[in-house]
């Protein structure tokens, strides 16, 4: 074995072709964060097996040098010696809806974290969220589920938005009138009915608000999700804008993945 390698639980969030052979791929890693990677002759290859598919955690061999590929950004590429399979979620890809949520994960994870930065608490989100989008029966979950990535994500980039109280009267849930509540982008948080003033405001449900509310505080395979699909499907609609409103790497660029969840519900 190599010296200057180091072993690393592994997910392939993205993988590309190379010459022919060999694949690049973006991996997010136990301790390291986001890394990109090369992978030298993995393509059919027995050696890696499925350990560079999608959905798979995999230990693998990295290189702990680093060739630098770009002097302006700085980005690096690291190679992977070898792989041992540890588990794959298969459910994840038989199933359409199951296979958009997860690939939603895997669009935010590459499109808003940044490189090199170690993020074990992401890593464990990802990992939980695949094992219960693996078990995952109903559209309701599913969604539940993405929401839920969605909104820890938006607290560990330190943007999240506010859903105990009314932005205005500070009631909290429980305590204001109706049904509904409704968001405000800008202001990242929900009025009550009594002091929503405008009609831009997208309605959600309580229910729902409750939901995230759980999702927030609780680890993702310890919530039970209450509200109905169409009121997840709502808060999807309102956290992509709240993502693309606050995250400034998103260039206010849709999440293409939730078209597909969209597209289901
Ligand atoms: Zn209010």
């Amino acid at each position: 074995m190599n010296a200057i390698s180091q072993r690393e639980l592994c997910f392939v969030l993205k993988a590309i072709t190379y010459r022919e052979r060999d694949q690049i791929v973006v991996l997010l890693t136990e301790t390291r964060g986001k890394v990109h990677a090369i992978a030298r002759n993995s393509i059919q290859s027995r050696r890696f097996g499925g350990c560079l598919n999608l959905f798979t955690a995999s230990e693998l061999e990295l290189d702990s040098r680093s060739i630098k590929i770009s002097e302006e950004t700085d980005e690096k590429l690291v190679g992977v010696q070898s792989a041992l399979l540890r588990q794959s979620f298969e459910e994840i890809p038989k199933n359409f809806e199951r296979m958009a949520a997860a690939s939603s994960m895997n669009e935010l994870l590459l499109r808003t974290i940044p490189n090199h930065r170690n993020a074990p608490e992401l890593f464990k989100l990802y990992s939980n969220c695949l094992i219960t989008l693996n078990e995952s029966e109903s559209m309701q979950t599913i969604l539940g589920v993405t929401n839920a990535f969605v909104l820890k994500l938006t607290q560990w980039l330190g943007v999240q938005p506010s859903v105990t109280r009314c932005l205005s009267c500070e009631k909290t849930l429980a305590e204001v009138m109706g049904e509904r509540v409704y968001a405000q982008v800008a202001r990242a948080g929900w009025l009550c009915g009594d002091c929503n003033p405008e009609s831009r405001a997208i309605s959600l449900s309580k229910n729902v608000i409750f939901d995230a509310y759980q999702a927030i505080l609780n680890p993702i395979r310890k919530v039970t999700f209450g509200a109905a699909r169409e009121d997840h499907l709502e808060l999807l609609n309102y956290l992509e804008q709240h993502l693309l409103y606050y995250v400034a790497g998103l260039e206010r660029k849709p999440i293409s993945s939730f078209h597909y969840l969209k597209l289901e519900a």
